[in-house]
């Protein structure tokens, strides 16, 4: 039996870009024989995209269609696509050929050979606004520091995957999902290519330096036990800095005449802010198994049983 694959194409004011996108569709999924499902995302698009996508699945019934009510973001978009993905094979990729279609038969022929579960696709050297790669770089530094998984640089969400991986996406219940630290979570068996990344072809980014804000903050809060801890740590500390500060105080009132009410002073400053810092850690503690809890991922991913 042919195996299937399903193609995710989030598209927000992509008209211009739309149809070259669609055309190199065609020929990757004519080039592997495949039985594929090309799914469209509308996020919210303000121009003509859901009505050159309409005219397209005219067509062609392999192509699925979602509009949403307004823009969500691409995540949002993405995640869309994977609960609608059902095939043995799942493809994520921009519309605006930033991620080459020219790379896909290569990626899911590698995918296949090496018996892999994963091929993410890494940027080599990008010849993106130096604002983009420095705020971008920013991002990567900061997250790998902080969060225990880590994510290599410059990967981004073009991406193939197997069954095995879509099902345990599928599951996840994350509010603002991550993919791009949740795929390397998950584990299973990965490997990358490396690609030129081209500019746009037509039209501007979606990405506000506000939404790439918000963005960063949900993948670092998502992945947050590390600056959790860090909070715990930092009461211990504190609570031994002001501990040895009531020492001190109590010891130059004995035995370095300190000026009067001095040691008072410092005596209640130190044990208000041991017990602050203290119940700090612990509330800090208890905000993190309750995040999470309510992240609500799994404790741990089966690759294979065997009974
Ligand atoms: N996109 C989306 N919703 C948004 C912003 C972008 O669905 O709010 C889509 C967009 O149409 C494109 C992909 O996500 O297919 C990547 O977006 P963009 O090219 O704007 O990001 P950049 O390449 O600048 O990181
Ligand atoms: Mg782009």
């Amino acid at each position: 039996m042919k195996s299937s694959l399903s193609i995710i194409a989030p598209c927000y004011n992509e008209e211009k870009n739309i149809e070259v996108f669609y055309k190199k569709i065609l020929s990757f999924t004519k080039e592997i024989d495949i039985n594929y499902k090309l799914i469209f995302i509308d996020d919210g698009s303000t121009d003509f995209t859901w009505k050159i996508i309409k005219n397209l699945k005219k067509n062609n019934d392999n192509i699925s269609l979602i509009k949403f009510s307004r823009n969500f973001g691409q995540m949002s978009a993405i995640q869309a696509g994977i609960q609608k993905s059902e095939s043995d094979y799942t493809i994520i990729l921009d519309t605006d050929l930033q991620d080459p279609p020219e790379l896909l038969k290569h990626m899911y022929d590698k995918n296949i050979k090496e018996n892999l579960n994963i091929v993410y696709a890494q940027r080599k050297s990008s010849n993106e606004k130096p604002f983009k790669k420095i705020t971008s770089k920013i991002f990567y530094k900061i997250f790998n520091l902080l969060v225990e998984i880590k994510i290599p640089e410059r990967t981004s969400n073009f991406i193939i995957f197997d069954k095995k991986v879509l099902t345990q996406l599928k599951q996840l219940s994350e509010q603002n999902p991550f993919y791009m630290g949740l795929i390397p979570w998950l584990g299973f068996k990965a490997d990358k290519i490396l690609f030129d990344r081209p500019n746009r072809l037509d039209g501007s980014s979606g990405w506000t330096l506000k939404k790439m804000i918000v963005y960063s903050m949900d993948a670092i809060f998502s992945f947050s036990s590390h600056p959790m801890r860090i909070s715990f740590y930092l009461s211990i500390l504190m609570s031994f800095v002001f501990f040895s500060l009531s020492i001190y105080g109590i010891y130059s009132y004995f035995l370095k005449d300190a000026v009067p009410g001095w040691t008072s002073i410092i005596l209640i400053i130190s044990f208000f802010n041991m017990i602050i810092f203290f119940i700090l850690g612990l509330i800090s503690e208890y905000v993190g198994r309750i995040f999470k809890a309510s992240n609500n991922r799994p404790n741990f991913i089966i690759d294979e049983q065997i009974d």
